[in-house]
């Protein structure tokens, strides 16, 4: 592809800082990682923050610590990587979905009462929410929160788009209306750490269960152990953990890169003021975004007018394709992939979702895009819905 969907962008102070690594005493467990979980907690308002080898790894962590485990319920939107609802999979819970609203094209806090009222009728309230804030907008955090006063359950944010976006004028992940957000560092992603992710949360409480998760289970704290330690070289095992940690070389990358975080939102956000203007005239629906929204911008998805432009998603995708712009498609709703099939859900179970996967394109968005590159998005896109 000429001009692919989502790229990464490594300057010479990147390389520099991981080779300095290479060079260094510590490879992993070394002084970089808290360092990075410090930079980013200060930089989004968190109290604690736990950095893993990806954000899957740290939506299962945040699971368990959140005390998820069989026979309890977790739910998401349908339109989500799958990371988010199989991180219940993971911890012996079950999992099911709420519709999205059209608009913002997140969970819809209205059809997640009705599905609460019902739910509390039968007995099966979830423990967990998982709220995906899709592209970088943020959910409606404010109302989710209240349901969850009133209903008991945790919530939990996959907030893998949206670092460096914000919600009512305060950084995502700041922890005002959940109890773990949780980041993601791979390359596609605003900041890299190739791959990588991060749990954020205000509780001290909930950031000791997951350090001790993410490396086996293993303390070297006295305080957290069932005896006084037997000598400097004594370690507990006091829970079944894994070993989910992020490298040192992994850490400078993503310090290096962290330094440069709200420039590239506000790039990303010229970008998409840009595509708004060039788009609106043709048969495409541009991202509706949220007054209350500073959005993360990862993905900038249109959806095609197909009764307008007489074309299909499909159609449109392989005209973009043919002519070497990468586009993609966020997200194949996952109750419709096969193994969640076997699960029990069926075509037709969250219609909205459905819909909006007919007509979803990825386009390219970057921080590196140029105008020039994405006037040529814009002139394919033209062809490939008009011509
Ligand atoms: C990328 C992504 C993940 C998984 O992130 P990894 O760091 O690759 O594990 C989870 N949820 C969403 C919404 C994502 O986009």
């Amino acid at each position: 592809m000429t001009i692919p969907y989502g790229r990464q962008d490594i300057t010479q102070t990147d390389i520099d800082a991981v080779v300095a690594t290479l060079q260094s005493d510590y490879l992993t467990q070394g002084p970089r990682v808290p360092d990075f979980e410090r930079a980013v907690a200060v930089h989004v308002g968190a109290a604690h923050a736990v950095a893993v080898n990806s954000a899957t790894s740290a939506l299962h962590i945040a699971c368990l610590a959140l005390g998820l485990g069989p026979g309890d319920w977790l739910w998401t939107s349908p339109i989500t990587f799958v990371a988010s609802a199989n991180c219940a999979l993971y911890c012996g819970a079950r999992v099911d979905f709420v519709d999205i609203d059209p608009r913002t094209c997140n969970l819809c806090p209205q059809a997640l009462e009705r599905k609460l009222q019902q739910a509390q009728r039968e007995g099966c309230l979830p423990k967990v929410v998982v709220p995906v804030h899709l592209c970088g907008q943020a959910c409606d955090m404010a109302a989710i929160h209240a349901l969850a006063q009133r209903y008991g359950f945790r919530v939990l944010e996959d907030a893998s788009h949206a670092i460096g976006g914000k919600y009512q004028g305060g950084y995502v992940g700041d922890g005002r209306y959940s109890d773990i957000t949780v980041f993601s560092f791979h390359p596609v992603k605003i900041i890299t750490t190739a791959e990588g992710g991060m749990a954020m949360t205000n509780d001290a409480g909930l950031v000791d269960r997951m350090a001790l998760l993410r490396s086996h289970g293993i303390t070297r704290e006295p305080a957290q152990m069932s005896h006084a330690p037997e000598g400097p070289w004594y370690y507990q095992q006091t829970e079944l953990g894994f070993n989910y940690r992020l490298t040192e070389l992994q850490t400078a990358l993503g310090l290096s890169q962290l330094n440069r975080l709200d420039e590239y939102v506000a790039r990303r956000h010229q970008l998409a003021r840009r595509y708004d203007v060039l788009l609106a005239p043709l048969p495409v629906t541009t991202p509706w975004q949220h007054p209350d929204q500073y959005s993360g911008l990862h993905l900038y998805v249109v959806r095609v007018d197909t009764a307008a432009s007489g074309r299909t998603r499909g159609q449109v995708f392989a005209a973009l394709h043919a002519r070497g712009i990468g586009v993609n498609v966020h997200y194949i709703p996952v109750h419709t992939q096969p193994y969640y099939q076997r699960l029990g859900f069926r075509p037709g179970d969250f219609p909205q979702a459905e819909r909006y996967y007919e007509e979803a394109i990825s386009l390219p968005m970057y921080a590196t895009l140029t105008e020039a590159q994405q006037d040529e998005v814009v002139a394919v896109l033209r062809d490939a819905l008009t011509e």
